[in-house]
């Protein structure tokens, strides 16, 4: 599809270009001196005491859980809105998600309430994600984890550079799980970080990051090691130079390009309150600071969600869905046994994700906008 207004776009220049160029002509491609800048970087930009840059936030995620030690036997409290890896990481250890409801119609992220239902003496976590980059209430969610002795851990694929109280996302918790996957606010393609305050937690991250293994090639190739011992069942889950190279273009672009979607987003929010009023965009009112990861809004009960996609497409406007509920798939069906989760099931089914990217234009909103009302005006509305 050519997509007149695709659902997102990258900001490439000559800078990433460049980047890339100078890593090849150095032909050191596998972690090394511009993986440690990107790191350090990273760390610096977040306010974490150590950053791993890591292959993807999947394993991000499963070095998280490995880290804390969550194994069969654990439950993890998590959403069901939101993308699988999310779920799917408590999994590869043994551990057993708990799906818990969302706030509401206004609030994606996980509810603090919800959470206290589901505690039971299994509980060993909680895995929150900051649904589109809007923070989720962790002072309330910090404070019930301390109450019971349980680990959080923050998937923050969409919520780079998004700040709480001043401080941002991903710090809140023992482990932040950050992702760099093309459509997310900044890109390396494939890639991902970890981010921790407690040195503990960053060697054993460290160590699961390649093989188990107590040494890197970049170790040896400084001259700094002969050999290695291996001391726990490690993975691969590196990035590489290149990846780091563009991760570090990408970063400095993230405060300017994080603005710019914050400003659009106002727009949308100003023009759907004109133009179609009945749909809405959840987060109008939030505590701290937005990534404005993506744009959700809630369609009406009465209209048929499809008709909006297809309507759109046929003017070359991409959307999308955020999320269908984990605990609905296949794969995860018999593993929830009943769980109601209400909102999240109502949400999944209204929801649909309009394009938002930095180089969007503002005639573009308002072309979405009102390409919305021109088919919410032609479905009439139930008896
Ligand atoms: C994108 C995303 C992930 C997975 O990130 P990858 O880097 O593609 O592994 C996990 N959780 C959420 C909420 C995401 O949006």
């Amino acid at each position: 599809m050519n997509w007149r207004i695709p659902l997102a776009d990258i900001d490439f220049g000559p800078e990433e270009s460049a980047a890339v160029l100078a890593v090849l002509e150095s032909k050191w491609l596998t972690m090394g001196g511009v993986t440690q800048q990107f790191e350090q970087e990273f760390a610096a930009f977040t306010g974490a005491k150590y950053a791993l840059s890591v292959s993807n936030a999947t394993a991000a995620l499963h070095m998280a859980c490995l880290a804390l030690g969550l194994g069969p036997g654990d439950e993890v409290i998590v959403p069901s809105l939101t993308f699988v890896a999310t779920a799917n990481a408590v999994r590869y250890v043994g551990a057993t998600p708990v799906f818990a409801d969302v706030n509401g119609y206004t609030d994606f992220n996980i509810s603090p309430a919800e959470i206290q239902k589901h505690i039971t003496p299994k509980t060993r976590a909680i895995l929150v994600v900051h649904y589109a980059g809007y923070p989720c209430d962790m002072l309330r969610i910090m404070q019930i984890a301390a109450e019971h002795g349980l680990e959080v851990i923050e998937d923050n694929a969409h919520g780079v550079g998004a700040m709480l109280a001043g401080r941002p996302l991903g710090t809140w918790g023992a482990i932040g799980c950050f992702s760099f996957f093309s459509n997310k606010n900044m890109t390396t393609g494939e890639g991902g970080m970890l981010t921790t305050n407690r040195e503990d937690l960053y060697e054993k991250l460290r160590i699961f990051r390649s093989h188990g293994m107590t040494t890197l090639t970049w170790d040896r190739h400084k001259g700094h090691a002969f050999s290695y011992d291996v001391v726990e069942l490690g993975y691969n889950y590196r990035i590489d130079e290149i990846r780091a190279a563009l991760g570090r273009e990408q970063l400095k672009k993230l405060p300017r390009n994080n603005a710019r979607r914050a400003e659009l987003t106002q727009l949308y929010r100003e023009t759907m309150q004109k133009l179609t009023p009945e749909v809405t965009i959840p987060f109008a009112s939030h505590a701290g600071q937005s990534s404005y990861h993506i744009l959700p809004a809630l369609l009406p009960a009465h209209i048929e969600r499809t008709q909006v996609m297809e309507h759109l497409k046929a003017q070359g406007i991409q959307t999308s869905i955020h999320y269908p509920p984990t605990h609905r798939f296949t794969a995860y069906r018999s593993l929830v046994n009943g769980a109601a989760l209400p909102f999240t099931e109502e949400i999944a089914r209204r929801e649909i994700t309009l394009p938002l990217y930095p180089m969007m234009k503002k005639e573009d909103v308002m072309s979405v906008v009102q390409e919305i009302q021109t088919i919410l005006s032609t479905t009439p509305m139930p008896p």
